[in-house]
């Protein structure tokens, strides 16, 4: 499984990093990051991209 972030639409809002803060980081750009794959637990990742307001995150299975 990979996760993307599209850098254009995500706004930084933080919705990832509070549903998965082992996976996503808001960094200096202030822009989500994928931190950490490995802690992926699917289903929070999947919670997570269903919450974005802007569809940011892309998960490909
Ligand atoms: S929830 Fe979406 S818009 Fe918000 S920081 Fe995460 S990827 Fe970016």
């Amino acid at each position: 499984m990979r996760i993307g972030i599209d850098k254009e639409t995500c706004t930084g809002c933080g919705v990832c990093e509070s549903l998965c803060p082992d996976v996503f980081q808001i960094q200096e750009d202030e822009k989500a990051h994928v931190i950490n794959l490995e802690a992926c637990n699917e289903s929070n990742c999947k919670e997570a991209a269903d919450s974005c307001p802007t569809q940011a995150i892309i998960i490909e299975d």
